[in-house]
């Protein structure tokens, strides 16, 4: 394979072409990359996949998320970036069926279009200095100079920097870089596109079906423009298998909400991680879902993700760059940790009549 050096084909001889580079283009690896480069840092962002990649998503965020994430990037998400409906109710249906749900009280979602959203973002970090690299692969890491070897096709590059962050999902190639026995068990989440004219009931609301045999977490319905998005999570090599689920949440669908259950238009799987935290080792640290930050019981990720890559570049400012910079992001980034574990263990703890109760008291609570 034939090597280049970014800093030496760049004419110059530093010691570190970089201070930061992070791994990933997505809303952990941009919101890291933007807040670095507005402190002044050189920052590089290396992303596997186009402009404009498509990320399985259900593409949903809490109205707080939205406000979260303005504050923090300091811009409004742009109009492009909403889909119709632009706001959505939350519609819980307990283990029990649709008699017993309903849609809570005072609760909106906002419905946004996943890649335009990650496409913005970046966007906004390369507009704050951030070189941004597509079609470029993180392979591995020489830990001792902090060599960072990437491949662009068949070409092999490498890059020194002082900080690596791993912003490259749930399977990170960066987090089995630096810790390679770790277990990092995923839950597997499958959706399904159906046509927005085969809805039956549903009404523009996020559903969230809580029920054992679909799945230990959560089914869920979206409405979205021309389709209606219906997926699950289920544990990998479990039964029934997403595909299985599926057929059989699509069986309830159409018994319980006349949803069609004529074949879907489009079919995706992605994972979601479901009950690990990692922030890094040494001089590399972990942010989104490489470091298992997303709610196991809704999917939220998105905000955890843009909310860590604020917590990391602050601690790489703070601490710059040096020994306990480490230390002091897995302490800064423990609530996020420490919430995400907080409901897996809620999660792990649900049986039928536990996911009653809960689709009660959200129905019943008063704000
Ligand atoms: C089916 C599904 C539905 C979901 N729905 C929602 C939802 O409605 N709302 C919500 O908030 N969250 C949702 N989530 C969770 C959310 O998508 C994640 O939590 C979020 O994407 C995490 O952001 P991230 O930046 O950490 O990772 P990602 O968005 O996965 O970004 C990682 C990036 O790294 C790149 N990459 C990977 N490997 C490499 C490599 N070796 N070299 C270079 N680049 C690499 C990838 O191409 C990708 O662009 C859903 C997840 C799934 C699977």
């Amino acid at each position: 394979m034939n090597y280049i050096d970014v800093g030496e084909s760049a004419g110059r001889s530093l010691s570190k072409d970089f201070d930061v580079t992070v791994i990933g283009g997505g809303p952990a690896g941009a919101s890291t990359a933007l807040q670095c480069a507005r402190m002044g840092m050189r920052v590089l962002l290396l992303e596997k996949g186009p402009p404009n990649r498509h990320k399985p998503c259900g593409g949903v965020l809490p109205l707080v998320a939205d406000e979260v994430i303005t504050d923090i990037i300091d811009d409004e998400i742009p109009e492009e970036v909403y889909e119709s409906p632009r706001e959505l109710g939350l519609y819980y249906v307990p283990p029990s069926g649709r008699e017993g749900g309903g849609r809570v009280r005072n609760y909106r979602v906002v419905n946004i279009n996943r890649d335009r959203f990650d496409s913005w973002l970046l966007t906004k970090a390369i507009m704050s200095g951030v070189k941004v690299q597509f079609g470029a692969q993180f392979q591995h890491l020489e830990e001792e100079e902090n060599r960072v070897f990437y491949s662009v096709g068949p070409e092999m590059r490498q890059v020194r920097t002082r900080i690596l962050v791993g912003a490259d999902g749930v399977r990170s190639q960066v987090r089995k870089a630096i810790l390679p026995s770790m277990d990092a068990p995923v839950l597997l989440v499958g959706q399904q596109y159906i046509s927005i004219s085969e809805r039956g009931d549903i009404e523009d609301s996020f559903y969230g079906f809580l029920r054992g045999d679909l799945s230990p977490s959560y089914a869920y319905v979206i409405p979205k423009n021309d389709f209606l998005i219906v997926g699950l999570g289920v544990r990998p090599q479990q039964s029934p298998s997403v595909s299985e689920a599926l057929t059989l949440f699509r069986q309830i669908l159409a018994d319980e909400f006349g949803v069609s259950s004529a074949d879907p238009v489009a079919k995706e799987v992605w994972s979601i991680p479901y009950g690990y935290f990692a922030p890094g080792k040494g001089s590399t640290i972990l942010v989104g879902d490489a470091a298992g930050f997303c709610n196991p019981l809704s999917g939220e990720g998105i905000r955890l993700a843009i909310e860590a890559g604020e917590i990391a570049a602050s601690a790489i400012q703070v601490t710059e760059g040096g020994e306990d910079l480490l230390e002091r992001y897995a302490r800064d980034v423990k609530s996020i940790a420490d919430f995400v574990a907080s409901v897996q263990s809620f999660v792990d703890s649900l049986d039928d009549d536990g996911r009653e109760q809960f689709v009660r008291e959200e129905l019943n609570r008063r704000y």
